[in-house]
């Protein structure tokens, strides 16, 4: 599926699969809140252009999900503009490159009440690991990358965790951007 089109029902079953952890918990709370506060808009909205969601879908997507909680002639209003606007079509007319592990981790760290960022930087770690624990990671596993989290190796875990999740053992994969996971992943479980 790398570079290919993403169609919107494929999202939620390829965010359990061949998301990174910060995309996943972005995933999860917009179906969970039915809405994402600015950065995490941005964070998802362009990993999603990134991973091939096309404008058209992006709108009916993002529409669909806030319009269980506010009026779709709101979001129409208040949020259409931005997701057009990430696709080059207001505005400046420039097309917004998704965001790099790097810029994720030192810029714009999540408040309270956002769920953007990187959680192996900005999650509380108990959480962390009854996320990971959920998520299948094994005990063992958890604890490798828990303790290359507590050593600030975030990138580092988030490739530990992608080695565990998709049954690769040591691989020399460097996470460097969500997009390129999502790359990675689809090579290993889509050749
Ligand atoms: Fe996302 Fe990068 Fe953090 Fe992995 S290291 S969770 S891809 S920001």
């Amino acid at each position: 599926k790398a570079n290919g089109k993403v169609t919107i029902d494929q999202i939620e079953p390829l965010s359990k699969k061949s998301f990174p952890l910060c995309m996943r918990q972005l995933q999860e709370s917009l179906k969970q809140e039915h809405h994402l506060r600015h950065w995490g808009r941005m964070q998802y909205g362009l990993f999603l252009k990134g991973i091939g969601v096309m404008l058209e879908d992006a709108l009916r997507f993002w529409r669909a999900e806030f319009s269980k909680k506010i009026d779709p002639d709101k979001f129409d209003k208040s949020y259409s503009y931005n997701i057009r606007h990430n696709y080059g079509k207001e505005g400046k007319r420039a097309d917004y490159t998704p965001y790099s592990c790097m810029k994720i981790i030192m810029t714009n760290p999540p408040a309270n009440g956002d769920f953007h960022g990187c959680p192996f930087r900005h999650s509380d770690a108990g959480l962390l690991r009854q996320r990971l624990a959920s998520y299948g990671v094994s005990k063992d596993g958890v604890n490798e990358v828990m303790g290359l989290v507590s050593n600030s190796h975030y990138q580092l875990a988030c490739a530990k965790y992608f080695d565990l999740t998709h049954n690769v053992e040591a691989s020399t994969i460097g996470i460097n951007h969500p997009n390129q996971y999502f790359d990675e992943s689809q090579k290993i479980l889509n050749p």
